[in-house]
């Protein structure tokens, strides 16, 4: 017994254990001569060589593990031999015991080796195991001289589905992308998930980088057909990066940490598209990432500031209202403009705060005017994506106005039309709580998005902003200013007013007038100033009316 306990090795699997019993147990048995062994033990089932099934079992024993049977030893002899000695049953039951036992802690083992390694959800290998598989396969590789290829894959707007229709639904879309990836590729490829909605492929053994472009079409191909889950029809793209050995890299690390460069790229070139890694990636990843971080702090440090630019009557040029600019005081890169880093804002959800802030801060500023003795008129704040989707905005509005004693009377807001087209009765619902609270709309960014003017019918919206694209060259081209024009007169005929954007030149000014627009904000009157400089306006009311005196401007 003491023999059998020293092949009970942890780092035997079970066919190693048992092989090793059976020749232990065969020549230990006092009538070893012509008796026969078989031991099973979960998969594994290892016997003498002339063992048979029929043969007259002479001794028995169970084997027992976590109160189930896994398994049994028998021992079976030709002759009749009495040889079913108390001593020899009490071997094998005391065998059986122990192998139980040992079986149990190396499936205690297994399972706690399976949660460390592999995703629980998906049963993927997880970014640890990939890490090894990855490293394995490049030795391969080199060896072999082959190409190798990392691909992540991010699900675009994944987010928005877990957050409205529950994490339910959103695990089993995972699940399902899961079958779609492993479907998509070889079975010595590892498809693995890193968390959230990344996942990973590794291609081993390629022969050029373009396999990996084609194996990525198929994934995205794959990925966008309609998703039946719980009876809902849902949509999904993906974003994929890719990270060939050795064009981009010779480490895991470096294989992971390119392709997730790549992929950012993915995702800022449209989505729903593969990228390859280039060097240049890196270093701009790294700036975005060293923002990112930056912006953490940006709100606690008070380097963002808001400017205004007012947005003027025509054809009087009395101020109308005014839009609020976000700014970011970096303390090394000085002014950095919004198209920086708003995205970024809105991929860390740092957008919330920051968006919570320009309220409070309008709030204030508005009760400081208004002290004074001042006239406000209405402040436009821009609104992303990510605040529009968040459930709590309406409430956290109507907190942030009552708090500071704001009449929503003051207040607009700008959404662009990409925002409107997701869920259209939701959409409905929370801008006409808005309109019913006070607060006016207006769709920013006119004519660059895919809605139509009819669509916007169904939208309770007031005003509606010319892109600033359609402005430019609106004297020089003809197409432009047709469809600067058409706009006009479809906008007027849903009661909506209509503001251009970007005017900056007294010519440019002059055929919106004609055109009958309502109103123009740009560079031509003011550029957006600090809330200072916009009290210049409000003293001195003369410098408004551009008629008298156009070389007047609020900036410098
Ligand atoms: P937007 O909402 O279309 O804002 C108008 C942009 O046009 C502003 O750029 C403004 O400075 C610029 N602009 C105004 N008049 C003229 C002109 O005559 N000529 C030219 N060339 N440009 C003009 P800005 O301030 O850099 O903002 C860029 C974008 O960043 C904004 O575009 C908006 O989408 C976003 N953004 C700015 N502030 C905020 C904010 O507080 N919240 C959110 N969510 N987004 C913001
Ligand atoms: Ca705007
Ligand atoms: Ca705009």
């Amino acid at each position: 017994m003491h023999k059998i306990r020293g092949y009970l090795r942890h780092d035997w699997d079970s066919h190693k254990v048992c092989q090793h019993i059976l020749k232990a147990l065969s020549a230990g048995l006092q009538f070893s001569d012509g008796v026969h062994v078989m031991i099973e033990l979960g998969n594994d089932k290892i016997s003498t060589a002339d063992y048979q099934e029929n043969l007259p079992n002479l001794l028995q024993a169970v084997i027992m593990s976590n109160g189930a049977r896994c398994g049994m030893i028998q021992v079976s002899c030709f002759k009749e031999l009495s040889c079913s000695l108390p001593d020899e049953q009490n071997l094998i039951d005391n065998i059986a015991h122990e192998l139980g036992r040992w079986y149990e802690a190396q499936q205690a083992a297994k399972r706690i080796q399976q949660m460390a390694t592999h995703d629980a959800l998906t049963g993927l290998p997880n970014r640890q195991l990939l890490q090894d598989r990855i490293a394995q396969a490049l030795i391969q590789s080199s060896r072999k001289d082959n190409k190798l290829a990392v691909l992540l894959i991010d699900l675009d707007h994944f987010k928005t589905i877990n957050d409205s229709l529950g994490h339910e639904i959103g695990d089993l879309l995972l699940k399902e992308v899961t079958a779609r990836l492993l479907d998509c590729v070889r079975n010595e490829d590892t498809v693995a998930r890193q968390g959230g909605d990344e996942f990973f492929i590794v291609l081993n053994s390629i022969k050029e980088a373009s396999d990996a472009g084609k194996v990525a079409q198929k994934i995205l191909t794959s990925l966008i057909r309609p998703y039946n889950i719980n009876k809902n029809e849902l949509h999904i793209e993906g974003s994929i990066g890719i990270a060939v050995y050795p064009d981009h890299g010779a480490t895991a690390e470096a294989l992971l940490k390119n392709s997730d460069a790549a992929m950012y790229y993915a995702k800022e070139t449209g989505r729903n598209n593969f990228q390859f890694f280039t060097s240049q990636l890196n270093e701009s990843a790294h700036e975005k990432h060293t923002l990112a971080l930056d912006l953490r702090h940006a709100l606690e440090r008070n380097q963002l500031i808001l400017h205004y630019q007012p947005i003027m009557n025509m054809p009087d040029s009395e101020m109308s209202s005014m839009e609020v600019l976000l700014r970011w005081n970096h303390p090394k890169q000085g002014m950095v403009s919004p198209d920086k880093f708003i995205g970024l804002a809105e991929e860390t959800g740092l957008i919330i705060p920051i968006g919570e802030w320009i309220l409070e801060t309008v709030c204030m500023q508005i009760n400081h005017w208004l002290k004074q003795g001042y006239i406000v008129p209405r402040v436009a704040i821009n609104l992303s994506g990510r605040q529009f989707r968040d459930k709590e905005l309406v409430k956290n509005i109507a907190y942030i106005l009552d708090k500071n004693g704001v009449s929503a009377e003051y207040i607009s807001l700008e959404i662009t039309e990409s925002m409107l087209i997701n869920d259209i009765e939701k959409t409905v619902e929370t801008l006409t709580k808005m309109n019913e609270m006070g607060i006016q709309i207006s769709i920013d960014d006119f004519g660059t998005g895919y809605s139509s003017l009819s669509y916007l019918k169904r939208f309770p919206i007031q005003t509606l902003k010319i892109d600033r694209s359609f402005v430019r060259d609106i004297v020089t081209d003809k197409n432009d200013l047709t469809i600067v024009t058409a706009i006009i007169a479809m906008a007027h005929s849903l009661e909506m007013k209509v503001i251009a954007e970007g005017i900056e030149t007294k010519d440019q000014l002059n055929l919106l007038i004609e055109e009958g627009c309502n109103y123009y904000q740009g560079y031509y009157f003011s550029k957006p100033v600090e809330a200072e400089k916009i009290e210049n306006l409000f003293k001195n009311p003369h410098l408004l009316p551009i008629k008298k005196n156009r070389t007047l401007r609020v900036v410098n």
